[in-house]
């Protein structure tokens, strides 16, 4: 009785793939095959094997070419958790797979060109030289690299027609490399501790210890405020999981950007660590992911695709900082970490801690409703006092000096203090660039990105207007593009121009700038954080990247120069994301032993988010944000998905998108609400034009047949692969 296995593959269409095992292949669910798939040759993931030759018509079935793995890559849970994956974000299967999968292709595949045996008997012939040398160097040898013929490739390729020679593709599995330690290692921040725990510590530390011996699944939302110690609560709680011999995950939102945090874990754990960090290579991926899979690394750190490790004997799970909004995808399969994390652990049986000074409204309303334990720190370490915030109103700032300046005189003043008692400053401005936008007082129009309907960004050094959305970057014009007037202003301040700014008016003072200009790489925003906690810099500026975990003890003043850019955004979280931004960069001041100082400018000083975070009083804003979501509809009282259709056709995406809706009134149902379609807030991003449906619903199963039904009607229709887009539980509506 034949063999066959089902097959996930990496292609856009909602289905397993039947293939036959040939007698000499073994072959377990988890282990990557190559099959043929239409003209082509595809690495897929097997789900399942068995004898299914019932269900299916045999004919019309191919084998498995070849098996890359000698044990699976993926384990049963491993696959159970690309299920769950896959039937709650609407993906299929081979999509969410490929998420789970190591990180580096398991495969070298080569192309050689080899002599045939017709090629053999034309050597005993009549040839042209230049024949005659080619085969003999094909006879002499096992074929030659397809690559290394470009120089003869015409002659190749006449040989190859009459049959003389032939491709022959292999495929080799690479080699795994050592392992190297990381950049962490090298760099100049001192790990401190370990620390004898405060009460505070104690208590959540017990309640989670507690957990963790009942071998049972369960989530803890850990609402520390910034500086309360929740890093040692973690480490503490790793260590138990170490002793009884099991394993440790914990999410981090940018590792990159908190090399402090690697090295301290690095000097608690040593060898055990394994940390994985965006800026790895995929070899280096790939060694780390093997040290883990082989038990030489029980403890992993990572950013959120390290919620994949294949951890064994997995006792808890961390999340930190998880309301961070990096933690979801933006790309296929669009997934959560955080919940990824969660799912993990339940099926594995770990305690979960979440942890954040300003919780995610989803984390805290979950744990109002019991279904997360709640842990509060509401002290910092030593009894530090929070950050005094001054909120200065922007509009009355202008009224009075009658200058439109960036630094409000309070802001000024603060600044020029620290400078003289040599502590240092950490100003805010949550945009990249020179000037915002460039417009033109003649036709009013503003220089737009040629792939988005986006205004590009002024950046000065680099003497170019940049699109922050796809990277397109054009010299700076001195005439407008639209009419050619000569009229054109650089408008809006980003961080590079605030940095020149505090040149001009502290000469003195030794300035560095943090954002995703000066760091592009790692070593980078690494050198520039070092420099700042070695005191090498009075005043730091930057975008969002300088909110994230700092702790370095000679900052007492942070200053926020326009804190409601967030705030204009077309998104139901732009509130959220203000709050949280202004609470985490305030809470870098004051963790030394000096009183901490935040100035926030705003135009919209009576604005809740403000107002809450000015306060640093999360329930404030907890309160007053729970109302709006309730009297809109929104998480965490609804869930949501958003459904996108894309084309680089206007025409197209217009008319898909007219059809998709057609197909979603009739799906209409009690419990489903449905919005749209509407023009992205975005219309054009990529090159692509898109339109958009909100789907919000009371409960998820409802949501789910809907989108289910969505991508059926995009693949029975033959909507074009990638026009159409599902993302659940989007984190940005743009
Ligand atoms: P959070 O992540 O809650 O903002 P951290 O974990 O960064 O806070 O801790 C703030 C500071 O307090 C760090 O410098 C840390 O080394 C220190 N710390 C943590 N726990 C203790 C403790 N029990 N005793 C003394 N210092 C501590
Ligand atoms: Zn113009
Ligand atoms: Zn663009």
């Amino acid at each position: 009785m034949p063999q066959f296995c089902e097959v996930a593959l990496p292609v856009p269409l909602n289905q397993l793939f039947t293939y036959s095992i040939p007698d000499s292949l073994s072959l377990k669910p988890g282990m990557r095959v190559i099959v043929p798939f239409g003209s082509r040759q595809l690495v897929g993931v097997v789900v399942r094997c068995g004898d299914m030759s019932a269900a299916i018509e045999i004919t019309a079935i191919k084998p498995i070419q070849e098996v890359l793995d000698e044990e699976p890559a993926l384990s049963g849970e491993m696959l159970r958790l690309g299920q769950w994956i896959a039937d709650y974000y609407v993906v299929p299967q081979g999509e969410a797979l490929s998420a789970l999968l190591p990180p580096r292709s398991p495969v070298r595949r080569s192309t050689r060109v080899v002599l045939t045996t017709t090629g053999q008997h034309a050597l005993q012939g009549n040839l042209q030289a230049e024949e005659r040398e080619f085969l003999q160097r094909l006879a002499k040898r096992r074929g030659i690299r397809r690559e290394s013929l470009r120089a003869v490739w015409p002659l190749a390729e006449k040989l190859r027609k009459r049959g003389w020679t032939t491709y022959e593709h292999t495929v080799k599995a690479s080699a795994a490399r050592p392992f190297k330690s990381g950049p962490w290692e090298n760099t100049s921040f001192k790990p401190s501790g370990p620390h004898e725990l405060t009460p505070q510590q104690q208590k959540a530390f017990h309640s989670i210890r507690q957990q963790m011996e009942t071998h049972q699944f369960g989530v803890f939302l850990l609402h520390g405020v910034t500086g309360s110690g929740k890093t040692e609560v973690y480490l503490r709680a790793i260590d138990l999981a170490l002793k009884r011999n099991q394993s440790a995950l914990m999410l981090v939102p940018e590792i990159n950007l908190t090399p402090a945090m690697a090295a301290l874990f690095a000097s608690r754990f040593g060898e055990r660590v394994a940390i994985l960090h965006s800026s790895l290579s995929d070899t280096e991926r790939e060694a780390q992911w093997r040290r883990v899979r082989e038990g030489f690394s029980d403890v992993v750190i990572g950013t959120r695709s390290a919620v994949f490790a294949p951890l064994n004997r997995l006792a808890l799970v961390i999340v930190d900082e998880e309301h961070d909004a990096s933690y979801k995808q933006e790309e296929a399969p669009r997934y959560h970490g955080r919940d990824v994390a969660i799912v993990r652990a339940r099926d594995a049986g770990a305690t979960v801690v979440l942890g954040s000074a300003t919780p995610a409204m989803e984390s805290r309303y979950n744990a109002e409703r019991g279904k997360y334990h709640l842990l509060e720190i509401e002290q910092r370490i030593r009894e530090r006092p929070l950050a005094e915030t001054a909120v200065v109103d922007m509009r009355v700032e202008f009224a009075e000096t009658g200058r439109q300046s960036f630094l409000s005189r309070k802001l000024e003043a603060e600044i020029a203090r620290r400078l003289e008692q040599r502590e240092q400053s950490l100003i805010l401005l949550n945009r990249r660039g020179y000037s915002a936008f460039v417009l033109c007082r003649s036709c009013g129009q503003a220089i737009q990105c040629k792939n988005c309907s986006i205004a590009l960004t002024h950046h000065r050094r680099l003497a170019r207007l940049l699109c922050h959305y796809c990277g397109y970057a054009r010299p700076v014009p001195r005439v407008c593009p639209q009419c050619a007037s000569e009229h054109i202003y650089f408008m809006g301040e980003g961080s590079e121009r605030i940095e020149d700014a505090l040149h001009r008016l502290f000469p003195q003072a030794r300035i560095g700038r943090l954002d995703r200009d000066t760091a592009r790489g790692q070593r980078q925003a690494e050198a520039i954080l070092a420099a700042f906690q070695n005191h090498e810099l009075d005043i730091l500026v930057g975008t969002q990247m300088i909110a994230k975990g700092h702790d370095i003890h000679r900052v007492t003043l942070v200053g926020v120069i326009t804190a409601d850019i967030g705030l204009a955004r077309p998104d139901f979280r732009s509130a959220e994301r203000t709050f949280q931004l202004l609470t985490q960069v305030s809470g870098r001041a004051g963790r030394g032993e000096f009183l901490g100082e935040v100035v926030i400018q705003t135009y919209y000083p009576d604005h809740y988010a403000i107002r809450a975070a000015a306060a640093q009083d999360y329930d404030l804003f907890y309160q007053q944000e729970l109302r709006f979501r309730q009297l809109m509809r929104y998480p965490p009282f609804t869930v949501l998905a958003n459904v996108l259709v894309r084309s680089p056709s206007a025409e197209t995406a217009l008319r898909l998108a007219g059809r998709l809706g057609r197909h979603l009134e009739t799906q209409q149902k009690l419990g489903i609400k449905l919005l749209g379609p509407a023009a992205a807030a975005i219309l054009r991003l990529k090159k692509d034009y898109r339109y958009q449906f909100l789907l919000k619903a009371s409960r998820r199963n409802l949501l789910r047949e809907v989108l289910l039904s969505c991508r059926e009607f995009a693949q029975r229709e033959r909507f074009p692969a990638a026009s159409l887009v599902i993302d659940v539980d989007p984190q940005t509506l743009l």
